[in-house]
C-alpha cells in the first residue's frame, strides 16, 4: 500500500522534496484502513502535516478509501503522534483505544520545574488558584452515546495528565453541551488525584486579556513564566483565539513548553481543529497532537438522566411524564435543558401551583421561542461561507470562480428564504449586487436543485446548519 501511495506521491512533487520527506519513511504496519508510517523525528511529522497533509490523504484514500487513517509512529522521540488527520471526529473503532490506555505510570511527585532553569526566581512560590468549580464533576457529568468517547478520554487524562498521548486533549461541539463543565471535571479530579499538581482554569478570552496586559506593562515574559510553570493548563474556548496572532504566538511557546515537559494541556473549542478559521496552522497542528473529542447532541435517555440528576441534587420532586415531556422538546443544548427545568420549579413554586403538563407546555414553549436564533443575513453569509471553507470576504468578491458564485447565490437563497429582507437590500448585503442578481441567484438555486444531486445536498445541508 505504501509503495502505491510513494508512486502518487513521486508524481506529485518535486523529486528533492521527496527525497527529503518521503524516503526517510518506513511504513510499518498496516491495520483494517489504518497504515502507520515510521518518521525520524516530531519535527519531521510536523512538516509532513504542514505541507503533505493534501497529498498524504489523497494518495491514502485512493489505496483505502474514504476511511484511511494514517497513525505516525515518531522514532528518535520514542513517543506515538497517534493522529487523525483526515477527521477530526474520531471513529467508533477507536474508542477501545481510550481503554488501552489505562496502564499505570508511576507517580512523579517531583516537580521537575523547580530545575527549570528558565523559571524566574521567585514566582515558583506562588500558589497558583486553580479557578476550578467543584460542582463541575465528572460525578455530575452524565454520560451518553454523545459524550462517551471524550468523558473517557477526560477520565484517562486526569489519571495520568501528561502521561497518555491525549496531549493535548481538545474537547470540542456546540454551545451548551458541556465542554466547559467537562474541562472543569477534569481539572477537579487531577486536584483531587494529585493534590500537588497545579492546574490552571483559564478561558482562551481571560487568557488574551492577561498577554495584552502584560505587553502594556512590558512584562510579557513573567506572563509566560507563569504558565510555563502550570502542570496541568485548560483553555477553555480557544476559537476566542482565532484572528489574535500575538496571543497566539505566546501561546504556542507556552504549549511547545508545557508539551516538551510532560504537562498535561486541556482545550475546548466550538469547533473541530479542522473547521478553526484564523488560527495559524502551526497551532492547528499541534491541536491535533493529541486528541479531539466531540461532545454532540445528547439524546433522549440522556437528557432524561441529565434532568433527573439535577433534580436530585436540588432537592426537587417531578412528575416523570413531565420529565419526559421537557427532555423530548428541548433537545440541542443542555443548558437550555437545565434553564427549563429551573424555571418550571420557580414558577410552580412562585405561583404555589403544582407542576402539571399544561404549565411545562408555557413555559417549554416560551423557553424555545426566545432561544431560537434570530436568523440573519451575516450569519447566513457566514454558514455558507463556513460550509464551502472559504471566508465571507471571498463569498462576496466579484470574481467569477465557479463555486464562489454558487456559494453566494446559495447565500442569496437562503437569505431571500430565511429572511423578510427585499431583493434589493439582500443584494447590497451579499457583495454590493443589485436586486436582480439576487432574483437571478434564486431562479438558479432552484433551477440547480432539482436538476444536481450534489448541489441540492449542499442546499439541504446548510439548511438543517441554519435552523439549529
Ligand atoms: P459549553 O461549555 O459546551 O457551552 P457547559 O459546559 O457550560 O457547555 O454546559 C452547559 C450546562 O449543561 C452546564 O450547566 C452543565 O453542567 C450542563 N451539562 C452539559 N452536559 C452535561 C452532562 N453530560 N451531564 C450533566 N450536565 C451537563
Ligand atoms: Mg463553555
Amino acid at each position: 500500500v505504501w509503495n502505491n501511495c510513494l508512486k502518487f506521491i513521486k508524481d506529485n512533487i518535486q523529486p528533492q522534496a521527496y527525497k527529503t520527506w518521503f524516503e526517510p519513511i518506513t511504513a510499518v504496519k498496516l491495520t483494517d484502513n489504518a497504515l502507520s508510517i515510521q518518521v525520524p523525528s516530531k519535527f519531521f511529522y510536523e512538516w509532513l502535516e504542514e505541507h503533505y497533509v493534501k497529498l498524504l490523504k489523497v494518495s491514502l484514500t485512493k489505496e483505502l478509501g474514504e476511511k484511511a487513517k494514517l497513525v505516525y509512529v515518531i522514532k528518535m522521540e520514542n513517543t506515538y503522534g497517534n493522529k487523525q488527520p483526515f477527521t477530526e471526529k474520531i471513529p467508533s473503532s477507536n474508542r477501545s483505544a481510550v481503554k488501552s490506555q489505562e496502564v499505570d505510570i508511576p507517580l512523579n511527585n517531583k516537580n521537575p520545574e523547580l530545575r527549570n532553569p528558565f523559571v524566574i526566581p521567585g514566582i515558583r512560590n506562588v500558589k497558583i488558584e486553580s479557578q476550578l468549580n467543584p460542582n463541575y464533576s465528572f460525578e455530575n457529568f452524565l454520560e451518553g452515546d454523545s459524550n462517551r468517547l471524550a468523558r473517557s478520554a477526560g477520565l484517562a487524562v486526569a489519571s495520568k495528565p501528561g502521561g497518555t498521548s491525549f496531549n493535548p486533549l481538545l474537547i470540542f461541539g456546540g454551545v451548551g453541551l458541556g465542554k466547559t463543565h467537562l474541562a472543569h471535571a477534569i481539572g477537579v479530579d487531577i486536584k483531587d488525584k494529585y493534590p500537588e499538581k497545579t492546574v490552571l482554569y483559564i478561558s482562551a478570552e481571560k487568557f488574551t486579556q492577561q498577554y495584552i496586559d502584560s505587553v502594556k506593562k512590558n512584562n510579557r515574559n513573567d506572563f509566560i513564566h507563569f504558565y510555563q510553570i502550570i502542570d496541568v493548563l485548560i483553555i477553555d474556548d480557544v476559537q476566542f483565539l482565532s484572528g489574535k496572532t500575538g496571543t497566539q504566538d505566546v501561546f504556542f511557546h507556552i504549549f511547545n513548553h508545557l508539551h516538551q515537559n510532560g504537562k498535561q494541556v486541556i482545550l475546548t473549542s466550538d469547533k473541530a481543529p479542522v473547521d478553526m478559521q484564523d488560527i495559524e496552522q502551526r497551532l492547528l497542528s499541534r491541536f491535533k497532537w493529541g486528541l479531539s473529542a466531540e461532545l454532540q447532541t445528547p439524546d433522549f435517555e440522556t437528557r432524561v438522566s441529565i434532568l433527573k440528576n439535577k433534580l436530585y441534587r436540588d432537592g426537587v420532586e417531578m412528575p416523570e411524564e413531565i420529565i419526559d415531556y421537557v427532555a423530548k422538546n428541548i433537545k440541542t443544548n443542555v443548558r437550555e435543558l437545565e434553564g427549563a427545568i429551573i424555571s418550571l420549579i420557580a414558577q410552580s413554586s412562585f405561583n404555589k401551583k403544582e407542576i402539571t403538563i399544561d404549565l411545562a407546555r408555557v413555559i417549554v414553549e416560551k423557553f424555545v421561542k426566545n432561544t431560537k436564533r434570530e436568523v440573519s443575513i451575516d450569519y447566513i453569509q457566514k454558514v455558507v461561507s463556513d460550509y464551502f471553507q472559504m471566508d465571507v470576504d471571498t463569498l462576496q468578491s466579484k470574481t467569477r470562480k465557479r463555486h464562489i458564485v454558487q456559494a453566494r447565490q446559495l447565500a442569496m437563497f437562503f437569505a431571500k428564504k430565511f429572511t423578510k429582507a427585499s431583493l434589493a437590500s439582500i443584494g447590497s448585503q451579499i457583495g454590493k449586487r443589485d436586486h436582480a442578481t439576487v432574483l437571478h441567484a434564486c431562479k438558479t438555486v432552484d433551477n440547480l436543485t432539482s436538476t444536481d444531486k450534489q448541489f441540492r445536498k449542499y442546499v439541504e445541508d446548510i439548511t438543517k446548519k441554519l435552523s439549529v
